[in-house]
């Protein structure tokens, strides 16, 4: 099954506790689209600018990303982002945000993107979001991620967004932020209300939880001794969780919506890896398959005795 994601396509700069890139390839949609690449064909919808060339182009169409859908904007800048961890990875601090070619985007989206049969609307301004899921109705399958900045400026527009897909994907913080509600389990049943029928939770270094109608499920996030630059793993677990559902066929049950769960996690895990895209640009399908059993093994319940 064929899969499309719309979102940022940019340049990052990253100073972690452990180095830092003054620019280097990033952006939702492509952590988002080299994630989901092990699993299914994808599509990206997106512009750039200018300063976009053949070497960020050939990161994505090595991982077999078709990018036919990138908008290249003449005299335009691409998307810049910069942003700072500290030792505890999960506080990032913001530096600077350059919307640029995103300020004027206008989506066009191409017929086989439009007939794709599962839909990312990652992290950027929700009424774009909303365009690009009007013109994808053939999707089966969407899926939805957001963040603080869209919560502040553009809430409104955001539940409308939220209204149209199945399943939401954001942080703690955000969904917190969003609901006003201080329970996980009461900020996904108002996601839920306003039309998503599944709700995925990233709790960063702690893992992930996923809710629906009637479940419940948790993971703990990979045990890693070392982490190195931490963006994009919320990106690259949508790409592993929805990237998986597509190769299926878009299934909605509890035993697909955990290996869905289980894939996200993995690929997440080796993007953390090293800076940027750097680890996946490097990744196999046996080396995600081999972390999937070990995961598995690490986090199985009927592994403990029963009393
Ligand atoms: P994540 O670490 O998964 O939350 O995503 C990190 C990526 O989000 C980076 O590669 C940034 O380029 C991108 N990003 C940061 N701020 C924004 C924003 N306001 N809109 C869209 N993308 C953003």
């Amino acid at each position: 099954m064929s899969l499309v994601v719309v979102g940022s396509i940019a340049f990052d700069a990253v100073k972690t506790p452990f180095g830092e890139r003054e620019r280097m390839l990033g952006g939702s949609a492509v952590h988002f689209s080299m994630a989901a690449s092990f699993f299914t064909d994808v599509r990206v919808v997106g512009p750039v600018g200018d300063d976009f060339g053949d070497e960020e182009y050939a990161v994505l169409r090595d991982r077999g990303v078709n990018t036919d859908d990138i908008e290249h904007v003449a005299g335009g800048k691409t998307f810049f982002w910069k942003g700072e961890y500290e030792w505890n990875l999960n506080i990032r601090h913001t530096h600077d945000t350059q919307l640029n070619v995103f300020g004027e985007f206008q989506p066009k989206v191409s017929d086989a993107s439009a007939s794709a049969d599962v839909l990312f609307l990652a992290n950027i301004q929700p009424d774009l979001q909303r365009e690009v899921r009007e013109q994808c109705s053939g999707a089966k399958l969407a899926g939805l991620d957001s963040m603080n900045l869209w919560i502040d400026t553009a809430r409104e527009s955001l539940v409308r967004t939220i209204g149209t897909v199945d399943v939401v994907l954001m942080n703690d913080d955000e969904i917190r932020m969003l609901t006003e509600q201080p329970t996980l389990l009461r900020a996904a049943r108002d996601i839920m209300d306003m039309g998503p029928s599944t709700v995925v939770v990233k709790l960063g270094e702690y893992g992930a939880s996923l809710f629906t109608g009637d479940g419940f499920f948790s993971l703990p996030a990979y045990p890693h001794e070392t982490v190195i630059d931490p963006t994009g793993a919320g990106d690259c677990f949508a790409g592993g969780f929805l990237g998986y559902l597509a190769s299926e066929g878009s299934p909605s049950d509890d035993a697909s919506l955990r290996r869905a769960m289980t894939f996200g996690s993995v690929v997440a895990s080796f993007n953390v890896e090293q800076f940027g895209t750097e680890r996946l640009q490097a990744l196999t399908r046996g080396e995600i398959d081999e972390r999937y059993e070990d995961f598995r093994r690490m986090t199985a319940i009927d592994q403990v005795p029963a009393l």
